[in-house]
C-alpha cells in the first residue's frame, strides 16, 4: 500500500509547496499504470499549470516520464541521428517535409510525433489523411525503416515515454496545455526516449503559439535545451514566429497537400525558409556537409517521402480525401491584407472538424482552412480571401465565426518580418 494520496500531492502542489522526488515518481507511475484516475491527474495538472514546478521538480517529472517506458536502442542505425519537434503552431506542416529531406542529406530522422493538441495541428493526424497510412509502427519496425530509409514518423509505442502518451491527450481537453514546464517534460520525455542523438527544436512564439511573448519562449527554449543536455542529447532551439498561419493550409490532408507542393520544389516561401532553417541546423548537429536546397531541388527530398509514406503502407499515389463543403470567406474591404491572425485561423480549422475537443476524438482528415490571400496581397470587397472546408455542412457557420475578423485589410504594406527570430542553446 502506497503512503502517497492523489488528494494529497494535489493539495500540496495547489499551495504553492514543491513536491519531492518520491511524491512526483508515485504520481507519474499510478497514472501510468491507471490507478490514478484522469480526474486526479487533471487537477494536478491544473496546479502545475498555476503554480509551476522548480527546476528540481521539472528535472524529477521529466525522468520519471522517460522511466514511464523504455529508452529506444537506435544502435542499428548507422547514420547519425537528429531530430526535429515543433511547439506547435497553426499550419505547422514543416516535419511532414524535413524528415524525408533530412534523412534525403544522409541522416536519420527518428521522428515519433504527436496529434494535433488544441488549436494546432497534429503530425500524425495530417499523415493518417494519405490513404493507408500507418502511424503505429511497432519499435522494430521503426528501427528498422531508419536503418533502411533514414525516415520514420510513427506515434510513441505504448513503451516510450507512456506517461506523455496519457498526459498529452488529458492537456489537451483540460485547458492545461500553455505550461512551459508541462510542454518541456512532455516534448523532451518523447524525444529523449526515443534515442535520438541530437534535437532541434522549432519554439514558436505568437498569437498562434502556445507560447504568446518572446521571454516566455525563450525561457521555454532554455528549459528544453537544458534537459536534453542533462540526458545526453544534443539540443538546439530556433525561436520562430507564429502570429499568421505558416503557409496557406491548416487542416490535415490540406496541409499534405501542401507539403507535397514543397517537396516537389514549390510551395510558399515562408514554409520553405523555415524548412531549410531547421534542415541546416540538425546537417551541423549531425555532422553532415549537405545543402538541403539541393535535396529539394532535385528530387531527392520527393522520393525520400514516397519511400517513407509505402514504407509506412500508405500510398504516396492516392488521392487525399477532400471535404464535400467548402464555402468562400470573403473580404470585408478593399486594400492590403496587413495582417492574418493565425489562432483565429487554427480555432477555425479545429472547429471545421480538423482537431478534436474529446479525448479520443476522430478528426476529420479533410476539414479545414485554405487561405487564398497572404499578407501583403492586395484585394478587392467581395474577394475570397480563405476557404472553409468541412464534412459536416453545420460546422461551416462555426468555422466562419472563428475566422472572422482574422483578416486585417489596410492601405499600406506591412514591413515584412522574418521567420525566424533567434537561436538558443
Ligand atoms: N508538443 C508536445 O509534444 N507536447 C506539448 O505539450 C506541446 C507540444
Amino acid at each position: 500500500m502506497s503512503s502517497h494520496s492523489a488528494p494529497a500531492v494535489i493539495r500540496a502542489k495547489r499551495d504553492g509547496e514543491e513536491l519531492s522526488d518520491a511524491q512526483i515518481d508515485w504520481f507519474i507511475e499510478a497514472y501510468t499504470l491507471r490507478e490514478v484516475p484522469d480526474e486526479q491527474a487533471s487537477a494536478l495538472l491544473m496546479a502545475i499549470f498555476f503554480r509551476g514546478m522548480s527546476p528540481r521538480e521539472l528535472a524529477t517529472w521529466t525522468r520519471a516520464m522517460v522511466a514511464s517506458g523504455e529508452r529506444l536502442d537506435l544502435s542499428n542505425v548507422s547514420r547519425p541521428t537528429v531530430d526535429k519537434h515543433s511547439t506547435g503552431g497553426v499550419g505547422d506542416k514543416i516535419s511532414l517535409i524535413l524528415c524525408p529531406l533530412v534523412a534525403a542529406c544522409g541522416a536519420a530522422v527518428p521522428q515519433l510525433s504527436g496529434r494535433g493538441l488544441a488549436h494546432t495541428g497534429g503530425t500524425l493526424d495530417k499523415l493518417e489523411a494519405i490513404p493507408g497510412f500507418r502511424s503505429d509502427l511497432t519499435n522494430d519496425e521503426f528501427r528498422d525503416q531508419l536503418a533502411r530509409s533514414g525516415a520514420a514518423i510513427s506515434a510513441a509505442g505504448p513503451e516510450l515515454a507512456p506517461a506523455d502518451g496519457l498526459l498529452y491527450a488529458l492537456r489537451d481537453v483540460t485547458g492545461t496545455v500553455e505550461s512551459i514546464p508541462l510542454i518541456a517534460s512532455s516534448i523532451m520525455s518523447k524525444k529523449i526516449a526515443e534515442g535520438t542523438e541530437a534535437l532541434v527544436l522549432d519554439v514558436k512564439v505568437g498569437r498562434g503559439a502556445f507560447m504568446r511573448d518572446l521571454e516566455s519562449a525563450r525561457e521555454l527554449a532554455r528549459t528544453m535545451t537544458a534537459l536534453g543536455s542533462d540526458h545526453g542529447v544534443s539540443t538546439r532551439a530556433l525561436l520562430t514566429r507564429m502570429d499568421a498561419p505558416l503557409g496557406l493550409t491548416a487542416g490535415n490532408a490540406l496541409e499534405v497537400r501542401e507539403s507535397v507542393e514543397v517537396l516537389a520544389g514549390g510551395g510558399p516561401a515562408d514554409v520553405v525558409e523555415l524548412t531549410l532553417a531547421l534542415a541546416r541546423e540538425m546537417l551541423e548537429l549531425a555532422g553532415l556537409d549537405a545543402d538541403p536546397a539541393d535535396a529539394l531541388r532535385d528530387g531527392r527530398a520527393m522520393d525520400a517521402w514516397r519511400t517513407m509514406i509505402r514504407d509506412q503502407s500508405g500510398d504516396p499515389d492516392a488521392a487525399l480525401p477532400w471535404a464535400p463543403h467548402v464555402e468562400p470567406v470573403r473580404a470585408a474591404s478593399a486594400g492590403i491584407v496587413a495582417d492574418i491572425d493565425a489562432l483565429a485561423v487554427g480555432n477555425a480549422a479545429w472547429r471545421l472538424g480538423a482537431g478534436r475537443s474529446r479525448k479520443g476524438d476522430p478528426v476529420s482528415a479533410a476539414a479545414g482552412v485554405a487561405l487564398r490571400a497572404r499578407i501583403g496581397d492586395e484585394v478587392a470587397e467581395g474577394d475570397v480571401i480563405a476557404e472553409l472546408h468541412a464534412d459536416d455542412p453545420a460546422l461551416i457557420e462555426i468555422g466562419r465565426a472563428e475566422i472572422d475578423g482574422s483578416f486585417r485589410i489596410g492601405a499600406d504594406a506591412p514591413a515584412p518580418s522574418a521567420p525566424i527570430i533567434d537561436r538558443v542553446g
